[in-house]
């Protein structure tokens, strides 16, 4: 692994670093994705924070540091939707001026990004992903509560690709019987215009999206089915812990990749820390109990204090739930985070 600090990552439980940080912004959205936070029935218990209780970003910008010191390389700043938290890019200007950062990246539903991609490269973001689940309109707004337009997501995305972000990914959603019989035409999409298209399996994340498990579309299935169509060859992974099984096209002309949280977990490999929006860790995306960063910050802790916390929590982690999912769906737990509270 590449330490630009020479840092020795600190390792939890079952040995694996500390080595990528997600950074939500903010728990609201302008979308309603049914997968997140379905509009139907379940609006009243969205509970957004309020203003005061969101981490500034100077608060951010010091736990950042603190984390970067105990191993963490890649910064991705996630939500809710980044992009509606007010001044985000000056977020992102103080974020690339950490040293030992190697990767800031942004995650998106991109429907702001047309006014804002500029902005983000010359604060100094990396890599952008766009989150975008069909090409088709009527299926993409039945996904996302019918609130934004694929052309706007588009135009965003084309907006990035002119400010310089390249390769951008697309993330996915693959719900069966909803939008899988449309993934064709993003694969072509994305294969035509250089993007990385990163097919997710449905994940029963949080406590409201109904989830079940037949309406998982496995990874190898869609693979194969696109394979009929376009021929791919697998591809080895970048590093360990790459999230994304990778395959390319055989005529050389990009890649695709799934992302099998369901029927392949990746939990041995599982590299990533989360910080709410309002400033709790979280040591896995199915997490329900953070640890309070904010009140530490806000009762005057110092960066050695938070640091050893942090460490403590990271070294007693043992998180593993998508290897463990069909035993802890049958036994009661508490409510976990939501998506949109933590960030993908
Ligand atoms: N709002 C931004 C967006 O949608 O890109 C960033 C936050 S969103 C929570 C991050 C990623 O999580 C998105 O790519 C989204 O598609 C994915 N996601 C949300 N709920 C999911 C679920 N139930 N299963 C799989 N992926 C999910
Ligand atoms: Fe919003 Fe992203 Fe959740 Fe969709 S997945 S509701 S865009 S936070
Ligand atoms: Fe990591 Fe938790 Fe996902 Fe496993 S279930 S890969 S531990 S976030």
């Amino acid at each position: 692994m590449n330490c630009p600090n020479l840092i020795n990552p600190i390792r939890d439980t079952f040995g694996r670093p500390l080595h990528d940080l997600r950074i939500s912004v903010i728990d609201r959205c302008n979308l309603r994705c049914n997968y997140c936070m379905p509009a139907e029935d379940s609006h009243k218990s969205y509970n957004f924070l309020k203003k005061p209780e969101w981490l500034t970003f100077a608060e951010i910008t010091r736990l950042a540091k603190i984390f970067i010191s105990l191993g963490v390389v890649k910064l991705r700043l996630t939500g809710g939707e980044p992009l509606l938290r007010p001044g985000l890019p000056d977020l992102v200007r103080q974020l690339s001026a950490l040293s030992g950062v190697e990767d800031l990246a942004l995650t998106t539903n991109g429907i702001l990004l047309s006014e804002l991609a500029s902005e983000l490269q010359r604060a100094g973001l990396k890599r952008l992903t766009v989150s975008l689940d069909s090409l088709d309109d009527e299926i993409f707004r039945r996904m996302n509560g019918n609130k934004g337009h694929a052309s706007e997501v588009l135009a965003g995305i084309e907006a990035a690709q002119k400010a310089g972000f390249t390769p951008i990914k697309i993330n996915c959603v693959v719900q069966k019987g909803v939008n899988d019989h449309t993934i064709i035409h993003l694969v072509r999409y994305c294969k035509k215009a250089g993007h990385i298209l990163r097919l997710i399996e449905y994940m029963d994340v949080g406590n409201q999206n109904g989830w079940r498990l037949e309406n998982v579309v496995p990874s190898r299935e869609l693979a194969e089915v696109i394979g009929r169509k376009i021929s791919l060859v697998r591809l080895n992974a970048h590093y360990r812990g790459e999230v994304a099984l990778r395959y390319g096209f055989a005529d050389g002309s990009g890649e695709i990749g799934f992302i099998s949280s369901v029927t392949q977990p990746f939990c041995s490999t599982c590299n990533r820390a989360r910080i709410s929006t309002d400033g709790k860790l979280y040591t896995c995306l199915f997490g329900w109990k953070g640890t309070d960063l904010r009140k530490l910050l806000r009762e005057g802790a110092s960066d050695i204090e938070l640091r050893d916390i942090i460490a403590q929590t990271w070294q007693k982690r043992e998180d593993r739930y998508s290897e463990l999912r069909s035993k802890l769906i049958q036994n009661p737990h508490p409510p976990k985070i939501e998506m949109f509270q933590i960030g993908g």
